[in-house]
């Protein structure tokens, strides 16, 4: 993937993610860059159903800028940051306030998969509170990398964690896989408040989310992208490039 094609895929990002529920006025997503790990491309401080290739800036893996300044950077940059600094395999981050999500982050009841599409989000999700490393009187956003790599602590070798009294971030080893991820974790989590109103969940287990996930790969996710991109007026092109792509099938 070339530089330009990266941009265009990370704006179609952005809108897909607004579109679905995933991103508010001021979540984001970022990805890789193709050209240099230790690099990432993120939009500058934009509501992400607004972001334009014009928007996208690079930044270095302790979140300085790089190149052009086309505004403001977004000011929790340093949550990409960190997870791209501690993970090498990881090519995309969503930190999102997906809606659906949020309360599973202020109860002790865990957010786990209940349906075979939700099996990426894990069956065991932290919940990183702020609190703990940075005491009670923070803004709860996460502003530097000492805080970045805090939550990366917790987030582990996972796709997904969750932040107390905020949201959670979400990771791929593609920007098509970590939307997928968001945009499924949203969706367990309208489906888990439904179910437990109406009592006890029978939720996935373990060996069933290992299976789906050993099997998924990039054939379901184009399926559900090709898709996404039609929603919101955005080209599709197909993704034969993306790590993970094959034939092996998880969405029925
Ligand atoms: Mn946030």
């Amino acid at each position: 993937m070339d530089l330009n094609a990266a941009i265009e895929e990370l704006v179609t990002a952005n809108r897909i993610l607004a579109h679905e529920n995933v991103l508010d006025s001021f979540g984001h997503v970022s990805i890789r860059h193709p050209d240099d790990p230790g690099q990432f491309l993120l939009s500058r401080a934009r509501a992400p159903e607004l972001v334009v290739a014009g928007d996208i800036m690079a930044f270095t893996l302790d979140g300085g800028i790089v190149g052009p300044e086309p505004g403001k950077p977004y000011s929790e940059r340093f949550i990409h940051a960190a997870i791209y600094e501690a993970r090498p395999e990881v090519m995309s981050v969503v930190h999102n306030h997906s809606p659906n999500v949020v309360p599973f982050t202020v109860i002790d009841k865990p957010l786990r998969p209940l349906m075979h599409m939700c099996a990426p989000i894990g069956g065991d999700i932290p919940n990183w509170d702020i609190r703990t490393g940075f005491g009670d009187c923070t803004n709860l956003l996460v502003t530097n990398q000492e805080m970045g790599r805090d939550l990366v602590r917790c987030l582990g070798g996972r796709n997904v964690a969750l932040m107390r009294g905020h949201g959670s971030v979400v990771v791929g080893r593609s920007l098509r896989e970590a939307v997928f991820t968001s945009v499924y974790m949203e969706l367990n989590a309208d489906m888990q408040i439904k179910a437990m109103s109406m009592g006890e969940v029978t939720f996935l287990s373990d060996g069933e989310i290992a299976a789906i996930t050993a099997g998924r790969a990039g054939f379901t996710f184009e399926r559900g992208w090709e898709n996404w991109c039609n929603r919101v007026g955005r080209p599709y092109i197909s993704g034969a490039w993306e790590t993970g792509s094959g034939y092996s099938r998880t969405d029925g």
